[in-house]
């Protein structure tokens, strides 16, 4: 394992990455990458009352609920956001994030903008905020297609459901075009990088500064 560097080992506070898009413009798989290349990065694991996709594992990629659980849990305010998307409810589990984020952990939210909205008004200092567009209408028509795990009907119900995702891509701290996924990424990953830098984030600085200006040099 390689050796953490000093200035990562200084204590600092958890960051709430959230990365929105419209279905199709690349997020999960700039999501995928973050989390491959990142460990100190962990995903908020949302649930759906959306059916699983052959290629998805309970627990990993969401938690599978019925309306019945899902209503549940947000009567039991056991959820720090929920809306509905696309017709299904989705959701973020208030105890993971509040944890990560106590913890100074990071944690990496992929969640529509009426999420980003609730987790801005809750934890506004914490958020980092990233919306990703695609390069045209048209690719993300054939991205949706080529993903072909929907059904016909769902692919039109998403790209409908883009352009009202669109319109809301003012309200985030940094906008992306992915019309390179490598390119795209990298910038996400600056974002990161540059965040957890940010002072006001790292109280442990008082304490590092402090023992700097201490030290003897001779
Ligand atoms: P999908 O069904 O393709 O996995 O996700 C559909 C949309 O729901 C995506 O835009 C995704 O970001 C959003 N989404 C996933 N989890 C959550 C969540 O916990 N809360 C909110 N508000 N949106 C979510």
């Amino acid at each position: 394992m390689v050796a953490k560097d000093l200035g990562s080992r200084i204590r600092r506070r958890g960051l709430m990455l959230v990365l929105s898009s419209p279905s199709g413009a690349g997020k999960s798989t700039i999501a995928r990458n973050l989390l491959e290349s990142d460990s100190s990065l962990e995903l908020s694991v949302s649930v759906t009352t959306r059916p699983r996709r052959g290629s998805e594992i309970e627990g990993v990629h969401y938690h599978f609920r019925t309306m019945r659980d899902f209503e549940r849990l947000r009567d039991s305010d056991a959820l720090l956001e929920w809306a509905e998307v696309h017709g299904n409810c989705y959701a973020t589990p208030r105890e993971p994030a509040e944890l990560a984020l106590a913890e100074g952990r990071d944690m990496l939210f992929d969640i529509d903008w009426q999420g980003a909205q609730q987790l801005k008004e809750k934890m506004r200092a914490d958020i980092v905020s990233i919306f990703i567009l695609p390069p045209s209408m048209k690719e993300l028509k054939a991205r949706l297609k080529r993903r072909a795990e929907d059904q016909e009907a769902v692919i039109e119900t998403r790209l409908k459901n883009a352009r009202n995702e669109i319109e809301h891509w003012k309200e985030y701290d940094f906008v992306i075009v992915n019309d390179d996924l490598d390119r795209a990424f990298a910038e996400v990953r600056g974002i990161v990088v540059a965040e957890r830098l940010r002072r006001d984030r790292r109280p442990g600085l008082f304490d590092f500064v402090s023992g700097l200006l201490d030290e003897k040099t001779g």
